[in-house]
């Protein structure tokens, strides 16, 4: 049985084609499924019925199973879906006056291994399909439009970003035509800057996704310089912070916003000291007479959600303000990130799920050395210095 959630438009068209049926079919079948959350093809009343008795015996639509619900004080629910064999992701929905944001996941845990990411502290498990990152937009729209009572036509969720779990660069296979199935017109019908993918600098693809599908885009980076940034997000020793800012001015070409998210969770003594607010300013402005290119973009601080293995602290609040500042004094847009659904522990980097560790992540982590409080001025002392821990 093929799960019809596993399709983009085009794709369900071939399918239907290989059925035997015209791939304008595809369309209404699309629509049923994604527009009206119609699972039982049975119910799907403008289909001839013999199409309809094809794709009872050769197809589904199929949900996740539902581990748990938790909804917080402030109104953000937290799904956690059972992906199977000890796997689980979690999807969240943060609701906002005039707007409803889904937080999606794209990998059961996460290869990338950042230092202050619970998701990176459990290791990678596997990729999740496309019809499985589908799946969790399916459902939330869906159950929301239900119990919020909505009319026909009218939306629960507004925006997707691909900040649940996962490096959803690191899965594109996947990824794209789940993009393409938001943006679709029979689909979710979301605009390309409401669907915001954040990547943790996986340079090749920002390319890839620049051609093929150029959302909204959101890069974490988290410190100034390549020394800090090596030790907190370990793919920086393969792709430094000079490629993946020429990455996003590349982006920015066919981008729906004219200018890239950077996104910069606050450690406290770690990446918030006014001198790294000055490095970071100066990196994103760039030096015209040193032949150094700015980045159009906007600095969104994330405070950072503590856990218990990380060892790290969030900043002071007014270590944030000051941080904030500097860059705001400098001219750069720069918000700093409310905390949504912590009751519910469903901030930022907090998803954990209950992914298997594959990876023995954690035991390595046991092992690591505390990240440094003062950055080093090179890479090499970053090589040096750091232990053998994370690199490992
Ligand atoms: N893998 C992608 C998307 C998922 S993480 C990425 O890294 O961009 C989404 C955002 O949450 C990233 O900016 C990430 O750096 C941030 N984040 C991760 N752990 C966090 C934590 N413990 N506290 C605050 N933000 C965190
Ligand atoms: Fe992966 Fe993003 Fe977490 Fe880093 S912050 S470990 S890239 S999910």
């Amino acid at each position: 049985m093929v799960n019809l959630l596993q399709f983009d438009r085009n794709a369900l068209g071939d399918w239907c084609e290989q059925q035997g049926e015209k791939a304008f079919r595809a369309t209404q079948l699309f629509r049923w499924i994604h527009q009206r959350g119609e699972p039982d093809f049975s119910a799907m009343s403008d289909l001839a019925r013999p199409f309809r008795d094809k794709l009872i015996g050769a197809a589904e639509v199929t949900g996740l199973a539902i581990a748990s619900e938790q909804v917080a004080l402030d109104g953000t629910i937290k799904w956690l879906f059972d992906v199977g064999h000890g796997d689980a992701v979690e999807t969240v929905f943060i609701p906002e006056p005039g707007r409803g944001t889904l937080c999606i996941s794209s990998q059961a845990g996460c290869a990338v291994n950042c230092r202050f990411c619970a998701t990176g502290h459990q290791g990678f498990s596997r990729n999740l399909t496309t019809a499985e990152i589908v799946a969790q937009l399916w459902h939330a729209e869906f159950a929301l439009r239900r119990r919020l009572g909505l009319a026909a036509g009218e939306r629960a969720i507004t925006n997707v970003v691909m900040m649940g779990m996962g490096e959803p660069l690191q899965n594109y296979g996947a990824l794209l035509p789940a993009l393409r199935t938001l943006l679709d017109d029979h689909g979710y019908g979301l605009s390309r800057r409401r669907v915001t993918v954040s990547t943790s600098g996986v340079v090749p693809m920002i390319d890839r996704l620049r051609e093929d599908c150029p959302v909204a885009l959101a890069v974490s980076l988290h410190a100034p310089d390549d020394a800090l940034r090596d030790e907190l997000v370990p793919l920086n020793r393969k792709y430094p912070i000079a490629e993946l800012l020429d990455a996003s001015r590349r982006y920015l070409e066919r981008a729906p916003r004219d200018f890239i998210t950077f996104e910069y969770c606050m450690l406290d003594g770690v990446n918030d000291s006014p001198a790294q607010a000055e490095a970071l300013l100066a990196l994103v402005r760039g030096d015209a007479g040193a032949g150094r290119p700015g980045v159009p973009c906007k600095i969104n601080l994330i405070p950072f959600n503590p856990f218990a293995a990380s060892g790290l602290k969030r900043s002071a609040p007014a270590r944030i303000a000051a941080f904030a500042a500097v860059l705001q004094e400098g001219g750069i847009v720069t918000t700093i990130r409310k905390t949504r659904g912590d009751d519910i522990a469903a901030a930022c980097g907090q998803l954990a799920g209950e992914v298997q560790d594959r990876t023995r992540v954690a035991e390595r982590r046991a092992r690591a050395a505390p990240v440094r409080v003062a950055p080093p001025t090179s890479r090499r002392s970053a090589a040096v210095g750091a232990g053998p821990g994370p690199r490992a």
